[in-house]
């Protein structure tokens, strides 16, 4: 009897042994397979979301690129429609020639010979405030150029002093030293004028400004330490190619021994190329309630109508009560709140 029990109770185990083996087994099996499962799901959402990076890092770049192709499109065209405004200006005075060559050669004796149409001249007008507290720096930037003769003529003529933030102007550098001669102030712009150069990063953007600095030396003897930004100090261009630049570099420029201005009237010739001198003169007229006032004007071959305003807008401050000055290191200063 108990040996049939015996052989019995072993029989059940051995079976609960199998199942239990069997079930192991089983059990085995699906969690390998799960695990499995679970890290290609892992896997493949990782590959999903740097493959979303890729595409999102290379929109970023095909976008930058695009800006910059932009950019260097409005520079070119800048610099054609400059050109073409100098060549447009050297016809018009041909054909003045020739005009008042015909006029002397087929006037007849007893005939008044005809003059060619005068050009309008902008008037001061009739109300004019008493600004005599107030000092007002002219400055010019982006000069020299093929205008700066007439600039200093016109400046010589009102017996004015200005200041010109000059630039590499190639074949027009030989007038920096006229500048110099009239006695303005001669100021650093910048020799490239290339804003995604010059503002990559503040290596590169003294490494420019020791370059015109060089320049203006040896063009003139002049060591200048006065400076204007390309686009001021409040410029957000720059952001595109170096975020931050503008507080960096504005922070840095008195330690590095340099005074930077901007200005607080802008004459509005930075707009384009052809912005009627009235408005020009309009805009000059619109003064900061701050004693100094350092306006904002080009001396680029395109800024026709500037020079076409300048003896309006001298007249104006003239007639106003207005003392004129020169930048230095001493001017109280003028800034722009940076934005960059
Ligand atoms: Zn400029």
């Amino acid at each position: 009897m108990t040996k049939k029990r015996i052989r019995i109770e072993r029989i059940i185990l051995l079976v609960l042994a199998a199942v239990i083996l069997c079930l192991s087994i089983a059990l085995a099996v699906t969690g390998s397979k799960y695990k499995a499962l679970k890290q290609n799901s892992a896997s493949a959402s990782e590959a999903l979301v740097s493959a979303q990076q890729a595409q999102e890092s290379l929109a970023g770049q095909k976008q930058q690129e695009a800006s910059s192709y932009q950019d260097a499109l409005n520079e070119q065209s800048a610099a054609y429609e400059s050109e073409k405004n100098e060549l447009n200006d050297k016809i018009s005075e041909l054909n003045k020639q020739i005009a008042l060559k015909k006029a002397t050669t087929t006037t007849k004796p007893g005939e008044t010979p005809a003059t060619p149409n005068p050009q309008p001249q902008p008037t001061v007008p009739s109300k004019v405030p008493d600004l005599s507290a107030k000092t007002i720096y002219l400055t010019f930037d982006d000069g020299p150029s093929s205008r700066t003769p007439e600039v200093l003529r016109i400046l010589k003529q009102y017996g004015v002093k200005a200041t010109f933030f000059v630039i590499n102007g190639g074949k027009y550098n030989k007038y920096m030293k006229d500048i110099v001669a009239d006695g303005h102030t001669i100021a650093l712009h910048s020799y490239s004028h290339d804003y995604k150069k010059i503002y990559s990063s503040e290596t590169a953007y003294f490494q420019d400004l020791q370059q015109i600095s060089d320049l203006v030396y040896n063009e003139t003897g002049v060591r200048s330490n006065v400076v204007r930004f390309p686009g001021g100090s409040s410029n957000t261009v720059s952001r595109k190619y170096n975020k931050g630049i503008m507080s960096r570099l504005t922070a840095q420029m008195a330690d590095k021994g340099y005074a930077y201005f901007d200005w607080n009237v802008s004459s509005g010739d930075a707009n384009g190329n052809s912005i009627p001198a009235a408005t020009l003169i309009n805009n000059c007229r619109k003064l900061p309630s701050k004693q100094t006032v350092v306006v904002l004007m080009h001396d680029a071959g395109a800024k026709k109508t500037t020079v076409a305003a300048l003896p309006a807008i001298i007249e104006y401050y003239k007639a106003a009560g207005c003392k004129f000055g020169t930048l230095s290191a001493s001017t109280p200063t003028v800034h722009q709140r940076v934005l960059n």
